[in-house]
């Protein structure tokens, strides 16, 4: 009788690819990886962040209450899963909820204020895929939380993406730079775009006819075609700001100024996200926009600590995206090479010497000389052929006599030139040699 196959049940594999959307990173794209991370790390230590990792997964209701349950990222692409023990997480699909539920549990306001917090890790959304648009993705979260709301903090952190965009020569990107205002403002802009888009409601995608009525700034923000058409004669905010709101839009604008960073006031432009208020921003690589979306973009968030059980608490914060940043480096041809880095290769002359080769390759590393080898291979010739592969020019060979005298040959593999060198004497001579 045939095995009934059951429901859900996955289809036999045979062969396995990765899931879509989730990519690996290749050794070919390490350079580039490295570089990012460096760069990220470097600006992160220079601007006094502090690095902060919350878990991977959260429980779920965390980005409902925060992210919104309007918001896409959590209606429609959120990973989430049933625990054993009955709980319902989510891999995170964004960082600041979950770096927002640290600073509440962990008390970190009764440390140093504002917390300058920085994360690198991945994420996940369950994204239509396309290029510059994966499932997994990585993101480099730069974070200022407590303290004052002081535009200064704003313009820090849109400061810290452009420094980090032009750090990977990406030196031709526009940053585009909105304010949406806050609880005393924005309920009147709320009803003046809801009584423009009434006007048009015929038009509308059935996603924003839904929002209309509970979240009208939400359509600014659709990619639908003719939402988008609707949105160029849509009401802008700017005139509706409070004076607070204006004077803050204002400071942040002259700080960019002051550090020479230039931008472009998008009245149309909100972010995804609930939780914002007052400033936004994306930044885009220029001719690049459409294709691979923002390279890195965030905004104010003032009211999301409150929302999640805390008390009202400044915070701003921005992610530029790894990937992103690797396609817009390739696109404009910059190339990462890989560091020279000066090496010495190590050879054994036959399976006896093998071992204490193995032995001083250790003692080698121990001592902070970078060695290539390729001990598994048996031939002499085999294993120089691999330094001649990775460009090596310093070769140490170890045959029986060497190990019987206590001694190994040093080859300079260009010139052909050999010399026995004593083995206690032979880090020294590498180190003066490399
Ligand atoms: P967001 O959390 O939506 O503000 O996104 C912050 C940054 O993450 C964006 O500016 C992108 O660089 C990157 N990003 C967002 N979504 C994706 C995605 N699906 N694939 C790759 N990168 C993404």
């Amino acid at each position: 009788m045939p095995i009934k196959k059951k429901k859900n049940q996955q289809p036999q594999r045979k062969n396995f690819q990765s899931p879509k959307g989730m990519h690996d990173s290749l050794p070919a794209d390490a350079p580039y990886w490295e570089k990012i991370e460096t760069t990220v790390k470097a600006c992160a230590r220079d601007h006094g962040f502090s690095r902060i990792e919350p878990p991977i997964l959260e429980f779920a209701d965390l980005y409902h209450k925060a992210s919104g349950e309007e918001s896409d990222v959590v209606s429609k692409e959120m990973y989430v899963l049933k625990t054993k023990g009955g709980d319902v997480l989510a891999l995170r699909p964004e960082y600041t909820p979950g770096i927002c539920r640290s600073y509440l549990e962990h008390h970190l306001s009764r440390h140093g204020q504002p917390q300058k917090l920085f994360s690198f890790g991945p994420v996940f959304r369950h994204d239509r895929p396309q290029l510059g648009r994966y499932r997994q993705f990585t993101q480099m979260d730069f974070d200022i939380v407590g303290g004052l709301n002081d535009p200064i903090y704003d313009a820090e952190i849109i400061s810290i993406c452009a420094e980090i965009l032009s750090a990977l020569k990406i030196n031709t990107f526009t940053l585009k730079l909105n304010s949406i205002g806050c609880r005393v403002c924005r309920p009147a802009y709320n009803r003046q775009l809801q009584s423009y888009y009434k006007s048009h409601e015929k038009e509308l995608c059935e996603d924003c006819k839904r929002r209309l009525a509970t979240n009208p700034l939400k359509l600014l923000d659709c990619k639908n075609e003719s939402c988008r058409k609707l949105k160029e004669k849509a009401p802008d905010i700017l005139n509706k700001l409070c004076v607070n709101c204006s004077a803050h839009f204002k400071s942040v604008l002259e700080y960019l100024d002051e550090v020479r960073v230039p931008y472009v006031i998008d009245h149309h432009l909100v972010r995804g996200l609930d939780y914002y208020s007052r400033t936004v921003f994306e930044i885009f690589a220029d001719g690049k926009e459409e294709e691979l979306g923002a390279l890195a973009s965030g905004g104010r968030y003032d009211y999301l600590m409150e929302t999640i059980g805390g008390h009202l608490t400044p915070a701003v914060g921005a992610a530029p995206g790894a990937e992103r940043l690797i396609a817009a480096m390739k696109s404009k041809g910059i190339m990462i090479s890989k560091k020279t880095q000066k090496r010495i290769f190590l050879a054994h002359a036959g399976e006896p010497s093998k071992k204490k080769a193995f032995s001083l390759l250790k003692d080698l590393r121990a001592q902070g000389i970078m060695v290539v080898e390729a001990l598994a291979k048996e031939s002499l010739s085999a294993q120089l052929k691999i330094a001649d592969k990775e460009k090596i020019g310093l070769a140490l060979i170890l045959g029986q006599k060497e190990i019987f005298e206590k001694s190994v040959i040093l080859r300079d593999l260009a010139a052909g030139a050999q010399e026995t060198i004593p083995l206690e004497k032979i880090a020294g001579v590498i180190k003066k040699r490399l």
